[in-house]
């Protein structure tokens, strides 16, 4: 599977001009909610990403809310485990929320659709570590960290997208006038 066709396909590969929420500019935005809204692609994709954690069992799969709910599910879904969110704390950090079963010493997968720095699937990581569980990986749709995301387990990605994000000073769109779309 194709996972960066099936994103265009779905328009959820954008290209122009974006400002992203870190207030860089870039010419690619990935809207993985217009995939993700389509069962059978979604499907699809977590089967691709089930298989490559069948050597190594897992009780559950954890992903950040709101992106990483819908792809929890589908990796639990093929992997025959349960699904998972965490969602962000008041302190800065990530919870589970009550009544979502985390028994201590259960393996775990955890899952983001798009990583950029990795930070948000490190707190998910984080707080199914508090209540006891063991990660076995981390895993994403698309690692468009450029290489630079890196977790204490091993990571592995559908597919890698190198995009550039520009300081708005320095932005090569900008100079061009191409006009800027906030995303
Ligand atoms: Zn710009």
């Amino acid at each position: 599977m194709d996972v960066l066709d099936l994103y265009r396909k779905t328009g959820a590969l954008l290209e122009g001009h974006f400002l992203l929420r870190s207030g860089k500019h870039s010419p690619l935005f990935l809207q993985s909610a217009a995939l993700l809204q389509h069962p059978l692609y979604a499907e699809a994709v977590g089967e691709a990403l089930a298989r490559h954690f069948e050597d190594e069992p897992f009780e559950f799969v954890i992903g950040p809310a709101i992106g990483g709910v819908i792809l929890s599910f589908v990796v639990a879904r093929a992997a025959g485990a349960r699904a998972l969110f965490a969602e962000k704390a008041p302190d800065g950090g990530m919870i589970i929320r009550p009544g979502l079963e985390v028994n201590p010493g259960d393996r775990f997968l955890a899952v983001e659709d798009v990583v950029t720095t990795g930070g948000s699937l490190k707190r998910a990581i984080d707080a199914a570590r508090a209540r006891g569980a063991v990660p076995v990986a981390a895993a994403a749709i698309i690692d468009r960290s450029g290489g630079q995301a890196s977790f204490d387990v091993p990571f592995r990605s559908l597919a890698t997208l190198s995009a550039p994000a520009y300081e708005p000073d320095g932005c090569p769109l900008c100079r061009a006038g191409v006009e800027l779309e906030e995303v």
